[in-house]
């Protein structure tokens, strides 16, 4: 009975429709800020990945189950203890889907950005997108020398002026309580994560941030900032990288070169043939000395099927939480920054802020 009750209360929660002021009021900015300020500090206290401990318990138990059920469906010569076996996985799924959803899921249901800032209703010219990256890429050929002569120290977690800017920018966006940053690390499926071309996660069940190994280290900032804003409910790729894009040109010059690059890499994606001429004229040697760096980090450590399959899988896992764009939405980020409305030093305008009245939605 109670397992049943279980997996009916997956499917009610995995489908039911709800409100996003609702979810941003009670879980994004309620029970799930004070939920990541008792975890991330924990998991930060360990050096290893809480990732690496859960999938082996789970691979463990699962296999246990298994065998059970197969050894004594053999014994008996009956298959109620395979049915018995699949029972338990499915319960099993059920939990873990649940402790999903109350840890760090719902965020997916959150209110969406372009409700929560003042945006524009049209989508911007490719011309815009253009000048986008020209202006990431002057901005880049002004930080580069400094960038480098200041150097970039790891241990993001600990960087004053990244944490600095990125609570500024959390209150910029909402009222909820501010994340804790988190510390990138390392992970049994770092080779994973160098095949498949992943930058880094978030453990939604440790609430922990883990990160590619072989990241070089101007990417670094960029890639802390990305995952520490789905630390603070920003579930959303396209909102991520726009919360980690802001975070990073409020901090260091280290950092905001950091940010910079990876606006610039973005919108070298997106543009045509054309556009990507203009980009790479626009860029100087330095720069694009970085840039070549990325490429061939990529290039040496892809493992092109496996790189496919992963994306394609966690392009399913993002349309299975109601992200429509998939994997796309992480390009959405150079729409977001053209359609959000700015006031000096790229600070974005809450809707409401302007009229006076509360911001919240
Ligand atoms: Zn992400």
């Amino acid at each position: 009975m109670l397992e049943l009750a279980t997996v009916g209360l997956a499917l009610a929660w995995g489908y039911a429709r709800l409100p996003a002021p609702l979810v941003e009021r009670w879980f994004s900015a309620g029970v799930y800020p004070a939920v990541q300020r008792a975890v991330t500090p924990i998991s930060n206290l360990v050096p290893f990945a809480v990732l690496d401990l859960l999938v082996l318990a789970a691979v463990a138990a699962m296999l246990t189950v298994i065998v059970r059920g197969v050894r004594a469906a053999r014994r008996t010569h009956r298959i109620a203890p395979l049915l018995q076996a699949a029972r338990q996985l499915v319960v099993a799924l059920a939990c873990g889907y649940l402790v999903f959803l109350a840890l760090w899921g719902f965020n997916y249901r959150r209110v969406a950005m372009t409700d929560r800032l003042l945006v524009e209703r049209e989508a911007p010219s490719s011309e815009a997108v253009v000048r986008l990256g020209l202006e990431a890429a002057a901005r880049m050929n002004a930080l580069h020398a400094e960038a480098h002569r200041a150097g970039w120290q790891g241990d993001e977690w600990r960087d004053e002026e990244l944490r600095r800017a990125f609570a500024g920018v959390q209150r910029l966006l909402s009222d909820a309580p501010l994340a804790e940053p988190g510390r990138l690390k390392r992970t049994l499926f770092g080779s994973y994560f160098r095949w498949a071309s992943v930058d880094g996660m978030v453990n939604p069940f440790g609430l922990e941030v883990l990160a590619n190994p072989d990241l070089l280290p101007f990417e670094r900032p960029f890639v802390a900032a990305h995952e520490w804003s789905h630390l603070a409910g920003y579930a959303d790729e396209a909102e991520a990288n726009f919360v980690g894009w802001l975070t990073c040109i409020r901090a260091h010059v280290p950092a905001q070169y950091s940010g910079w690059l990876y606006l610039f890499w973005q919108v070298n994606n997106e543009v045509d043939g054309e556009g990507r001429a203009r980009l790479a004229q626009a860029m100087e040697p330095g720069p694009r000395a970085d840039i070549d760096a990325i490429v061939a980090r990529l290039r040496r450590g892809e493992l092109p099927w496996l790189r496919n399959a992963g994306w394609n899988v966690y392009d399913t896992y993002l349309r299975a939480n109601r992200v429509e764009q998939g994997v796309r939405s992480y390009g959405a980020v150079v729409t977001l920054i053209l359609r959000a409305r700015f006031e000096d030093g790229w600070t974005p305008v809450r809707r409401g802020a302007a009229l006076g009245g509360s911001a919240s939605p």
